[in-house]
């Protein structure tokens, strides 16, 4: 059956396709790929295209198969550098295979395709105008050499309508199966940033801040870091919600995400952690360096003007309660609670002040 070896190809070139593109999602290959991704798909590509001459169909010397379909894969993504990789990699192993008139007649069929790929990869055309075009024209050439090779008319009858059926497809399915895995990819990453973050400011969410903090805390404890946390709570929020309405109180809690990022240090975690209530993981920062930055934060909320989608300008305070692991605790897992407890202390004692979680050490070094 002339087709087995040719559905076998199909076969075998969209698993590996699957298997490659899944394992890639990370760093899919594209035109702006390192030098060393394009090389080594271009690699990936050639082994593929050697393993389908593998499942070849024989007629005396000539084989026919679907190596030419890696080549355009990797062109079309990749662009040269990874299409002439996998080209001299056929090259080679069609050598091995057998030295003939019909091998080097192959060296020309894989040059040309790759060579008239790469050049239509750059027109500037809908992707499946490139992808047909690319798929026509190695027909084409494959036709011309077959034809020229094989001179019987019952096989040609047979062989070619088959192989331009079978290449339309292979090409096609294959492009749809890296288009398929990308996009799912894709979508995989988009939702799992938007697990992760907070809808309304953008800053981490709750899930994530529980993430960063065991992960951060660990490591405080590894390196023997100091580790001090922020808990930040606007005061009498409910006032402005009351006075202005639930959406400008959410103008309001954007603007507020805003300073909090532009005043900690850029590798610090801000989050909002629900409501009216934010944290800052404040890294390999002892507790004297956290007051200050929680003071900044203090004074910088409470010197602002927000902006309120009707023009008015608001004035509101924070209270912030500060731990701090190594120096207020020595429990990372109590940094939480004790900031907490900071918080509701400076709500006790008036607001619009920084609170620090009292400690043995750090009660006797006030004192
Ligand atoms: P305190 O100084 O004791 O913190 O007073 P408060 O009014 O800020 O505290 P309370 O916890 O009583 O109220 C918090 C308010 O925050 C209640 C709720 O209306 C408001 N709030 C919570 N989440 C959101 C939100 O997503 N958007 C808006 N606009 N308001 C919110
Ligand atoms: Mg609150
Ligand atoms: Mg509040």
């Amino acid at each position: 059956m002339i087709l087995k070896e040719l559905v076998s190809n199909v076969a075998l070139l969209i698993a590996s396709l699957f298997v490659y593109s899944q394992s890639t999602h990370a760093i899919p290959l594209s035109r702006s790929s390192s030098l060393k991704t394009k090389i080594v798909s271009g690699i990936l590509a050639g082994i593929l295209a050697n393993v389908l001459m593998q499942y070849s169909m024989h007629f005396d010397t000539t084989i026919v198969d679907l190596r030419h379909i890696p080549i355009i894969l990797v062109a079309y993504y990749g662009g040269t550098i990874p299409a002439v990789t996998s080209m001299f990699l056929v090259i080679i192993g069609r050598f091995i295979i057998g030295f003939n008139t019909s091998s080097l007649l192959a060296l020309f069929l894989i040059v040309s395709i790759t060579l008239i790929t790469v050049i239509i990869t750059r027109l500037n055309m809908s992707k499946r105008i490139k992808i047909f075009l690319t798929l026509t024209s190695s027909n084409i050439i494959f036709t011309i050499l077959i034809v020229y090779l094989l001179q019987n008319g019952s096989t040609l009858t047979i062989l070619i309508p088959s192989f331009w059926v079978i290449s339309y497809l292979a090409g096609f399915v294959s492009f749809y199966v890296i288009e398929f895995v990308r996009r799912s990819q894709n979508l995989l990453n988009k939702y799992k940033a938007e697990a992760a973050t907070d809808g309304l400011t953008g800053l981490n969410n709750v899930r994530k801040f529980d993430q960063s903090f065991n992960e951060i805390a660990a490591q405080a404890v590894h390196k023997e870091e100091k580790l001090s946390l922020l808990y930040i709570d606007i005061d009498h929020f409910k006032k402005v919600n009351d006075t202005y309405g639930h959406k400008e109180g959410d103008q309001v809690l954007i603007e507020l995400s805003r300073i909090l990022k532009n005043t900690v240090r850029s590798f610090d975690i801000v989050s909002r952690n629900g409501g009216e209530e934010f944290t800052v993981i404040l890294l390999d920062c002892p507790t004297d360096r956290a007051n200050e930055i929680s003071e900044r934060i203090r004074e910088k909320v409470e010197t602002h003007a927000f902006l309120l989608t009707t023009g008015q300008m608001i004035h509101i305070t924070v209270s912030i309660g500060l731990a701090c692991y190594n120096e207020t605790t020595s429990e990372p897992k109590l940094l939480i609670k004790e900031a907490d407890h900071a918080l509701y202390d400076a709500k006790q004692t008036g607001r619009n002040k920084v609170c620090i979680s009292p400690s043995h050490e750090w009660a006797s070094h006030r004192a």
